[in-house]
This record gives structure tokens, sequence and C-alpha cells, in this order.
């Protein structure tokens, strides 16, 4: 898993060198994608790209690649890394300045740097084999722009710590209403009476693409009604399952929240139709 892509050429990863100066080392001024890929056919690539796109638009960094340029790129470091179950990491910074000043600076290139690496296996559909993901919660104490996928992640890296330093997998966020935004890199849902709620797009988090394919795949079947509202922090600890979805989890069901079991302790049953789905209508996006 060692050879990158670094402006223009692919080299292993410990011969990759990037400037001191660039912003996205200072500044964390970039953004980035991560696409899954199972035995070389990936998950969401457009709306990846397209997510991509608009933050780079959103942050004013002019480039242009077409999603064929990308794809390239993409292909390359699969058949380089060899095709098993692989993020694919994007990344663009606005590029290495000569000075350390805040303001945008003109004529230089962004710094694009991609990479591969392992992830796990994606989840069976089965109540029996599938791991639960035990949560802490915290406020969500990130900035206000929360929908772009920045990679100046220190919040999100200090949310994650929190519910990691108490041994759980991940950490659920909620605003100053007492409202579920997301988690620190997973966007978050409840089941409640078979209906699957999920906090809508606004700025207080990422459009996650595997979010963007599991309603896509639950309201195309039509048997698991799907609700885009607030949810409340009481309605989380009295749901009958809590989901959290990322592109290399998937759907991972939540068993206990803050050291209390959601529902009855095991993933449900709604998981388990909700992944069986995914897992059959992903490669369609
Ligand atoms: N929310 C945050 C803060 C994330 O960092 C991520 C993924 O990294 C997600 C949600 C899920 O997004 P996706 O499904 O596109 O992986």
């Amino acid at each position: 898993m060692s050879i990158v892509y670094l402006n223009g050429e692919y080299l292993p990863m410990a011969e990759a060198r990037i400037s001191p100066m660039d912003r996205g080392f200072l500044f964390g001024d970039g953004i980035y994608e991560v696409v899954p890929s199972y035995d070389g056919k990936m998950v969401g690539f457009g709306p990846h790209i397209d997510r991509m796109n608009d933050g780079m638009q959103a942050i004013g960094i002019e480039f242009d690649w077409s999603h064929q340029q990308w794809q390239d790129v993409c292909d390359q470091l699969i058949e380089k890394n060899g095709s098993g179950n692989l993020g694919i990491y994007l990344h663009i910074s606005r590029g290495a300045d000569s000075k350390r000043f805040h303001a945008y600076p003109e004529d230089i290139p962004p710094t694009v740097f991609a990479f591969a690496f392992e992830i796990a296996p994606p989840p069976v559909a089965d109540r029996a084999k599938v791991k639960g993901y035990r949560v802490s919660t915290t406020q969500d104490l990130r900035w206000q722009r929360c929908n772009i996928k920045s990679t100046a992640l220190l919040g999100n890296v200090m949310h994650f710590q929190h519910g990691h330093s108490e041994g759980n997998n991940e950490t659920l966020l909620y605003n100053a209403d007492r409202e579920l935004t997301e988690a620190s890199a997973c966007n978050a849902y409840i089941v409640k009476n078979g209906t699957v709620i999920t906090p809508p797009l606004d700025n207080q988090i990422l459009p996650g693409i595997t979010r963007l394919i599991l309603l896509g795949v639950l309201r195309q079947d039509g048997s698991i009604p799907v609700e885009e509202r607030a949810v409340t922090m009481d309605e989380v600890f009295a749901a009958d399952e809590v989901w959290i979805t990322s592109s290399s989890k998937e759907v991972a069901p939540v068993v206990e929240i803050d050291g209390k079991p959601v529902g009855n302790g095991q993933p449900g049953d709604v998981w388990e139709a909700a992944q069986k789905l995914y897992s059959a209508g992903k490669f369609d996006y």
C-alpha cells in the first residue's frame, strides 16, 4: 500500500515530499475525500467528486479536473496498490506559498495528493455477525461550516478522542439546543417505531455520501419510511436503534451510548434490512 500520487507523479510514499510552506500544512487550507473501493469497484465515485468540487468552490480553490481525470488517478492507485478493500484518499490544498499570510494567494498551483489505504471488508447484513458500536456523547464544538469537507479536522479529532479516551468507537455530537448533529467522522440516525430519522442537511453536518446512498436506496425500496428532521438527544436515548454511517463503515449499528444500551442492546432488525438494501444498491451510485 505504498504508491501514492503527488502533483502528477506516482511514487513510493516514502519519497513523496510536500513543502512545509504548503497551506494545507500551515492552515489546514484544503479539501479532501475518501472513496471506498471493493475489488476495484468504487462506491459513490461521482457524488464524492461533486462534493469535493463543491468544497473547493466554497473555499475558492480553482481546480477543474473532470471526473475522468480523478477516475484515472483512482484507477491507477487501485492498480498499483492491489485491489482489495481500499479507501482512496484525495486531497487538494491551496498550495505552497513563499510566506505565511492568511489571505488566499494568487497564482500558486494547488497541491494534489492521493493515496490508497486498506479498509475493513463491508459489513455483512447479519445481526448475529455485525460489530456493534459503542459511542460517547458531547456537545458539538466545531465550526459553523461542517458541510465543507475541510482538511482542518482538529475539532473532529478532539471529539473522536473524547469517545476513544472513554473506550468507545465514536462520539455522537449535539448542538446548543441538544439536537443531534452527527458523529466526529460519521452521519447519525435513529430508528423509532420502524421509521429512520436523521438530521437534515445544513451547515451543522457533512452531506455524507453514505447518507445520500442509504436514503436513496431506502426511498427507492419504500418498505422503511425515512424522515429528515431535527432529532433531540432525548429521542436518541429513547430510540429503538441508532446507526452511524461513513464510507469505510457503511451502516454501523450503535448498541451502547454513554454506557447505556440502545433498545435491547443488540443490532436491530431495521438495521439488518437497511444494510441489506445498501449492500445490494451501493454500486449503482
Ligand atoms: N460526517 C463527518 C464529520 C465525516 O468526517 C464523515 C466521513 O468522513 C461523514 C460524516 C460520512 O461521510 P461519507 O459517508 O461521505 O464518508
